[in-house]
């Protein structure tokens, strides 16, 4: 996990700290796989670029930078969202 993440391992904290919704969402944040083309938060194109500097990246700059903001009440919907971006 040394590959450009070190500067979210405060939000990595705080997900910690809601167990309900850090399974989830931790899952949606490591990079575990090929990543998305587009978010699965607000379905917004990722760039190019961002995906290759971010391997297995799933969201947008904005969501991502947001989403330290946003963990408690998106668990849910973020959910549903990514169901639907999968098709
Ligand atoms: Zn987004």
């Amino acid at each position: 996990m040394a590959n450009g993440w070190a500067h979210d391992g405060a939000v990595l904290d705080q997900i910690e700290d809601t167990v309900t919704d850090g399974v989830s969402t931790a899952r949606a944040r490591l990079p575990s796989g090929p990543g998305t083309e587009d978010c699965v938060a607000c379905g917004e194109d990722i760039p190019e670029a961002r995906r290759k500097a971010l391997p297995g990246v799933t969201t947008c700059v904005a969501c991502q930078s947001g989403r330290d903001k946003r963990i408690v009440v998106a668990g849910i919907n973020r959910r549903g969202s990514k169901d639907s971006q999968l098709r």
